[in-house]
């Protein structure tokens, strides 16, 4: 006799993370920040060490003071009552997921999307329910809502797109939502926030105001580039947010973790300085896809998508071979392709010199 493992996790899907880069290469694996540090964090996390002999403050309440701080605006009232953190924002979906899902509950998402998602989804004994994007890559909220089945329980929207890139449209969402149940949890996972340049692109924080069911997952771990720290937070209604507490691990936000956070939103030009930087990156490089004859997606995140189909080993292989390493998504369908993040200069330009040459 063996111990017997949950059915829904024996058949989990395993994670694949991005390739570590070896000497002399770029890892564009991940969709990482290239950038050190924000000025003020490395000596904020620094001095939070001497207190490593204590436990965090488990209620993080000086970071989520700092946040809703940070958040809260006339129009969009955000208090702490309305945050909650986590272990990176895939840690948030997790408890969001366990705190609402009973086993056999239905989880619709687009797909191809973030590949966490149907891993999160099976690990809370709910069901996936994939829908797949549109020809050019953008959530299909038609199918969507046609996929909705008494037993969804939730709705997971991820805008922009990992690893596409496009945006969901604002007014798209709003429409999407009227037809969505009042008690169906739509999560709207804008990880990628700060490099949407379409103004046309949800708003999240709009949505979540006007709907209590709307829950808004964002993290510090691309454009502040603290992915190392695993530091995430939804923002929920004050009903959802205790309940979302309730079902994380307890002090699960580090000390040196809750540090980088204030300091690091006490670093908002500088960071915004850099999410602009990277977005110059991003529309030269897709500017000079675009001339080689590549026929992008919609590009709103750190990171570019090509379609390569059958073409995605040869791709990664033709990157790696110049030292870029790259994540190719090869699951033998026709949603197979390769994402390439936004890195250094230097590797931006190798982008496009190992592009010119790819078999079409
Ligand atoms: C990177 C990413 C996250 C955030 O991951 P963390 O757990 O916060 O590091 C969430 N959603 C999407 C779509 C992502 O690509």
């Amino acid at each position: 006799m063996t111990v017997p493992i949950r059915a829904a996790v024996a058949a989990l899907p395993a994670y694949q993370p991005g390739k570590p880069a070896p000497a002399g290469s770029f890892k564009l694996s991940s969709n990482e920040n290239p950038f050190p540090p924000l000025p003020g964090v490395l000596e904020a996390v620094q001095a939070s060490c001497a207190q490593m002999n204590r436990y965090p403050d488990m209620g993080n309440s000086a970071a989520l003071e700092a946040l809703a701080a940070f958040l809260d605006a006339p129009e969009l009232p955000v208090a702490e009552a309305n945050l909650a953190l986590g272990t990176g924002s895939v840690a948030v979906l997790y408890h969001l997921l366990q705190a609402v899902c009973e086993p056999g509950d239905e989880v619709v998402y687009a797909w191809r999307s973030f590949e966490a998602y149907p891993i999160a989804v099976q690990v809370c004994g709910a069901k996936g329910v994939p829908v797949g994007l549109k020809g050019d890559a953008t959530h299909d909220l038609a199918a969507m809502a046609a996929a909705i089945t008494p037993r969804t329980r939730a709705i997971l929207v991820c805008t922009p797109n990992n690893p596409t890139g496009p945006i969901v449209r604002h007014d798209d969402l709003v429409e999407f939502l009227a037809g969505v149940p009042d008690d169906v949890l739509v999560v709207v996972d804008e990880a990628y926030i700060e490099f949407v340049t379409d103004p046309a692109a949800t708003r999240g924080l709009e949505i979540w105001r006007d709907h209590p069911n709307v829950v808004v997952l964002r993290t510090f771990s691309k454009a502040y580039g603290l992915a190392g720290f695993r530091v995430g937070y939804a923002v929920a209604e004050p009903r959802l947010a205790p309940a979302l507490r309730a079902t994380s691990l307890p002090f699960g936000v580090s000390v040196p973790a809750q540090a980088a956070v204030i300091a690091s939103l006490a670093a908002h030009e500088p960071l915004m300085a850099r999410v602009a930087e990277l977005v110059a990156a991003r529309e030269e490089l897709v500017a000079g896809l675009t001339d080689l004859g590549f026929d992008l997606p919609s590009a709103q995140a750190n990171f570019v998508w090509f379609a390569a189909r059958e073409q995605t080993m040869a791709y990664a292989a033709a990157f790696a071979e110049a030292g870029l390493m790259v994540r190719p998504y090869a699951a033998g369908d026709a949603s197979d392709g390769v994402r390439v993040s936004i890195g250094e200069p230097e590797a931006n330009a190798r982008i496009l010199t190992v592009a010119a040459d790819l078999p079409r």
